[in-house]
């Protein structure tokens, strides 16, 4: 229920869903947030916002929250609410006795990208210095883990080039695997605006999503792909391009590592990429991808904006550079208007990855194993880092079912429903002899936990997040945290628990010893924060202001021709998840406008009224076959488990290829997909799971 009435005060902060990190201003009465309206000044968002976002203080205060420490002994017995004292020795205790018994490598952590810069500092600190090793992750590594590592690969930098605002510069836009009016609203406004300018439109998606059928939008092309097919399109477009001779030879001769393009062009003008030869493979017809080739390497300004559907696979990585090396090849970065524009989910993904959540980069992706980068963090700190990486969310699971690994630190991240595979999941969470949670709800991971610490809110403590522009926004505390501690104070005491002393007393300290260990956050301070409003990494000496657009002159690469883009072999390799006779449909799955990743927040709003369950989209033609109707029960199966939700019957799906969301925790939506995942990032293949779908009677 919105509270309607004039505010005493406003409180700009910054919204914690989507990774477009919209600004708003908290209106308040007394200590109560009354209403959230977006601000006309944040340069993300510049005065606009989505339902999810202006409803987001309902969640702060829902009657849900969690305010109090608990703790038990087994997860069969029932919570017991205790001191911040207590809870935190519990946990501490037994984390060092796991140690002691298992060794230092038996316990770890994952950071929170929903959480602040400085908290996911904190946390990945924390485990490197207290717990003594690198056993630390994100979320990231199930959503864009594949985008840092290709984009780094090829371009230098684990990021997007551009500002959104770019995209009023292109001329024409190709989406790929994403879907931005509803997982990125005020983006995908700002890129219907400028279609109805008269841009060129590409969309490269196995289902119809909106922009395919916008109004006054025109579509140039819909290349309908088969889910699991992106690297043998990607690689077709960029062979017409080749034996066309479209591409930009001054950009490659001059920006270019030349011993990798030539290699490059050896690889993809062999005709097992040329259009004709994958169309079998990817389902789009070969003229049209033709004409969409020719339309993108054509266009004096062309900008690639993509999603989960580009990373979330077992070539993930292998997408994400197979999309670089079509910019690079049509010289479409490094100006506005153009470039590659990873559209990131969580709010702070990019900062948790900024900040050294891996367990292979200490925070601005420097190489653990690096001596010299390694002793700065050492002199910094004043600790011994362990030189080798750690172990990878999903390593962490396999090592808990082994019996390697048996304690975990959780920082706001709902594993038991985000991850894939939950069988897989629970087993492991099951197997751990302390599992310490921190979250602002109870979620699903909690159920397996012996320590619950409560978290805090956005709205409840100071800080930044980076959006997928690399704009570093600050959030500002609006109301004390509920629990009494903010989420970077309760890391500070698990960590002085631990035998590791942490003494900051404001968030902003924390950013300034980031600054001083990481180059591309060299300039970047509270103070400067307050003058800019926000500010698009990197800032240093070489870009004191920040850098709105990147790799205009350079790219910051290494080795023997450094500061040249290097192209990237992108060999296509068919998924093992492979449809058959037992399983003859393909699974692929995404969100809606209304929610936001597992619901745990927006169902907690007044967005709810606008969704209630998942469902399973299906084409008419495969539910006809099954003699399926709207609303039917269906029973999903795939390799890895079972579930069951509603039918909808929808001409926005492919024959073959089914469609659901991952809202509710009570939809099963990762019971039924496999660990398959990138060969590089071990990111899980969610948009690819074979299944069989039938009538059954009831849930
Ligand atoms: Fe903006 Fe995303 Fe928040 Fe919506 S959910 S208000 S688009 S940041």
């Amino acid at each position: 229920v919105i509270e309607q009435g004039q505010p005493d005060k406003s409180i700009v902060t910054t919204c914690a869903y989507c990774g477009v990190g919209c600004t708003f201003e908290a209106q308040m009465k007394g200590t109560e947030v009354i209403r959230m309206v977006p601000y006309k000044g944040g340069e993300a968002n510049h005065g606009h916002s989505c339902v999810k976002g202006r409803f987001a203080f309902g969640y702060a205060t829902h009657k849900d929250r969690i305010t109090q420490p608990m703790v038990r002994n087994s997860i069969d017995e029932p919570w017991r609410e205790t001191s911040w004292d207590e809870a935190i020795n519990f946990a501490a205790t037994k984390l060092k006795a796991i140690q002691k018994k298992y060794g230092k490598d038996s316990i770890g952590g994952i950071t929170s990208s929903r959480c602040t810069n400085e908290e996911t500092y904190l946390v990945q600190k924390m485990i490197r210095a207290a717990f003594g090793n690198n056993n630390t992750d994100t979320c990231a590594r199930v959503c864009h883990s594949p985008t840092g590592f290709g984009l780094k690969t090829t371009l230098g930098e684990s990021a997007g080039t551009q500002t959104f605002d770019s995209v009023m510069q292109a001329d024409v836009v190709m989406v790929i695997g994403a879907n931005p009016t509803d997982a990125h609203p005020v983006f995908g406004s700002l890129l219907k605006k400028r279609l109805r300018q008269g841009a060129g439109l590409i969309v490269v998606d196995p289902r119809k999503i909106d922009l395919t059928k916008s109004p006054h939008v025109t579509l140039d092309h819909h290349l309908a792909l088969r889910p699991g097919t992106n690297v043998a399109f990607i690689n077709a477009m960029a062979h017409v391009i080749i034996n066309e001779g479209l591409e930009d030879k001054a950009f490659i001769k001059n920006r270019c590592a030349t011993k990798a393009f030539n290699a490059w062009v050896a690889f993809i003008s062999d005709e097992r990429h040329a259009p004709e030869n994958t169309s079998d493979i990817t389902g789009i017809p070969a003229n049209e991808l033709r004409l969409a080739a020719r339309l993108y390497a054509k266009a004096n300004n062309a900008a690639i904006y993509y999603g989960l559907g580009v990373t979330e696979h077992s070539q993930g990585s292998s997408m994400v550079m197979g999309i670089a090396n079509l910019a690079l090849v049509t010289g479409n970065i490094g100006r506005d208007g153009v470039g590659v524009n990873p559209l990131r989910g969580q709010n702070n993904v990019q900062g948790s990855c900024d900040m050294g959540s891996f367990p292979h980069e200490l925070p601005g992706y420097q190489h653990v194993a690096n001596t010299l980068l390694r002793e700065k963090f050492e002199a910094n700190w004043n600790v011994s880092l362990d030189p080798e990486p750690g172990l990878r969310i999903p390593n962490m699971f396999d090592a808990a079912i082994d019996g390697n690994f048996k304690g975990l630190y959780c920082q706001g991240e709902d594993i038991a429903q985000s991850d894939p595979n939950t069988q897989h999941v629970q087993a492991a969470l099951n197997s751990l002899e302390c599992l310490v949670v921190q979250d602002i709800f109870l979620n699903e991971t909690a159920k397996f936990a012996h320590v619950f610490l409560p978290g805090s809110s956005f709205l409840e403590k100071d800080g930044t997040f980076t959006n997928a522009e690399r704009r570093i926004n600050r959030v500002r505390k609006v109301m004390p945290p509920l629990a009494g501690l903010a989420d970077w104070q309760v890391t500070m005491a698990l960590s002085n628990a631990m035998g590791y002393e942490m003494n900051y007393q404001h968030p902003s300290q924390i950013m300034d010893e980031i600054a001083q260990l990481t180059p591309t956050f060299k300039n970047v301070s509270y103070e400067k924060l307050e003058r800019f409003g926000s500010i698009q990494w990197p800032c240093n000496d070489t870009s004191p202001d920040g850098m709105p657009i990147m790799h205009v002159d350079s790219f910051p690469t290494l080795g023997d021709q450094s500061g040249k883009a290097n192209f990237a072999i992108t060999e296509y390799v068919a998924t093992t998840e492979k449809v058959n006779k037992k399983f003859p449909l393909l699974l692929t799955t995404g969100r809606i406008l209304s929610q936001y990743n597992v619901g745990a927040q927006t169902r907690r709003t007044d967005n709810q009224v606008w969704h209630d369950e998942d469902v399973l989209e299906i084409h008419p033609n495969d539910a006809q076959e099954r003699g399926i109707n709207n609303d039917d029960w269906l029973g999903i199966n795939s390799r890895a488990g079972d579930t069951v939700l509603k039918a909808k019957i929808s001409e926005r799906m492919q024959p073959g290829v089914v469609y659901t969301t991952f809202h509710h925790p009570d939809s099963g939506a990762n019971v039924i997909t496999t660990d398959n995942s990138d060969w590089a990032t071990n990111c899980p293949e969610y948009k690819v799971t074979a299944v069989q779908v039938n009538k059954v009677t009831s849930p």
